[in-house]
């Protein structure tokens, strides 16, 4: 299919990239975007080696290694503070870096940036209000009174995605796993030169996102799901972390600012069945939202970009096209979402324990396999 006119439901990692890879097939594309100020949080995230690949092929490469930093190990500790693992990464390609950490507002910054660039129209404070698929066409009423007709919809609306309550009412929704996670930036000491993950009921980890920065991010059990209130939520994120190791607790000292904590329950969230109903097709979050235990949320938001664009571009119908993509994410998306799940459980008990070196290895492994 070609010169088609599509509509992206969402602004994020899996809107966005979408937006970049279609637009280089040529077709007309809008985003639309909740969120007027098209904000993200201030922390950041990690990007294995298939995200390095899947950059490269977005012709965006050059810019991910600009706005992150790269790194080629993980390292494991046990809560004592001795490190019992380096695990090496699997670069895709001589002179690129295994890993990259990079700043949330930075990686925002480069596929918005990107997006306008490629002349996709993005409008923000927008959601649909209805969607009608008449099998010719979608009809799309926009939350601002006006109207749209499309080729194709493709919804990148997260983890509580509208569009699947809508277009695929019987599917999984998003399960709470009675584990939550705390984040907060600190500088960056300057012979950090890998993740670090500390493991344990409490797991902590840090992560490089640029030469003077990083980021700390602890998983506690919340078995209660609580809501903490910004006012003192510092001290609790301090509090957490009583019992980790001496760099750990020395490290939490430092947490002092409560606007600067980034708090959130875990959820997981995977759609069994079809990923998309006649011209409407789900991406990233929206079927496949993982717990961020091997770090590969957005990298499969990001491949599935890519397979989405190569299906659209070989088929010569949506249903083709849709499920073809669905056929080639599948097992990878469910791998990723069904071991980081375990490795959840086994942290807070739920489970028998993971061991976090060999699921990182095999995850390296995995994903370091053509998308
Ligand atoms: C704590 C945590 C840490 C993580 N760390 C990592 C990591 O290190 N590495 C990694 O690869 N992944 C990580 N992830 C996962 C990663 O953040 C997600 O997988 C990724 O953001 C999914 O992208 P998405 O575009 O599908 O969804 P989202 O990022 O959720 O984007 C959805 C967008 O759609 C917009 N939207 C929602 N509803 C509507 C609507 N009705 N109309 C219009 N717009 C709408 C939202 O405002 C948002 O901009 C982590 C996740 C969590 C929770």
């Amino acid at each position: 299919m070609k010169s088609l006119n599509i509509l992206i439901i969402g602004g994020g990692i899996g809107g966005l990239t979408s937006a970049i890879a279609l637009r280089r097939d040529g077709h007309q594309v809008t985003v639309i975007e909740r969120d007027p100020t098209w904000s993200v949080y201030g922390v950041g995230i990690i990007q294995q080696s298939n995200v390095l690949r899947a950059a490269q092929q977005l012709g965006i490469l050059q810019g991910y290694l600009d706005a992150g930093v790269g790194f080629d190990a993980v390292e494991i500790f046990i809560p004592s503070g001795q490190k019992v693992a380096r695990i090496p990464g699997h670069p895709v390609a001589p002179g690129l870096p295994s890993n990259l950490g990079i700043g949330r507002p930075a990686l925002h910054k480069l596929l918005g940036d990107t997006t306008i660039a490629a002349g996709a129209e993005v409008r923000l404070g927008l959601t649909a209000t209805n969607i009608d698929d008449t099998g010719q066409a979608v009809t799309v009423a926009f939350s601002d009174g006006s109207s749209g007709t499309y080729d194709l919809v493709i919804a990148a609306d997260g983890v509580y995605s509208a569009t699947r309550a809508q277009v695929l009412p019987q599917a999984e929704a998003p399960e709470f796993t009675g584990q939550a996670v705390w984040r907060y930036n600190f500088p960056r000491p300057a012979d950090l030169d890998a993740l670090q993950v500390y493991n344990g009921r409490t797991g902590v980890g840090l992560v490089p996102i640029s030469a003077d920065l990083m980021y700390m991010y602890v998983t506690t059990p919340e078995p209660d799901n609580p809501r903490y209130p910004t006012e003192g939520i510092a001290a609790m994120m301090r509090s957490k972390l009583a019992g980790t190791a001496p760099a750990i607790q020395a490290l939490a000292e430092q947490i002092t600012d409560d606007a600067g904590v980034v708090y959130r329950p875990l959820e997981g969230m995977l759609v069994r069945g079809p990923w998309h109903k006649g011209r409407i097709v789900l991406l990233g979050d929206a079927v496949h939202a993982t717990t961020p235990h091997l770090g590969q949320g957005a990298g499969m938001a990001v491949e599935d970009s890519i397979v989405l664009a190569e299906e659209i571009a070989r088929a010569a119908d949506p249903e083709t096209a849709f499920a073809a993509y669905r056929a080639r994410r599948f097992e990878r998306c469910r791998y990723i979402v069904e071991k980081s799940l375990e490795i959840c459980h086994g942290q807070i008990g739920k489970g028998p324990p993971v061991d976090n070196a060999q699921a990182t290895a095999e995850m390296f492994e995995v994903v370091s396999q053509p998308i």
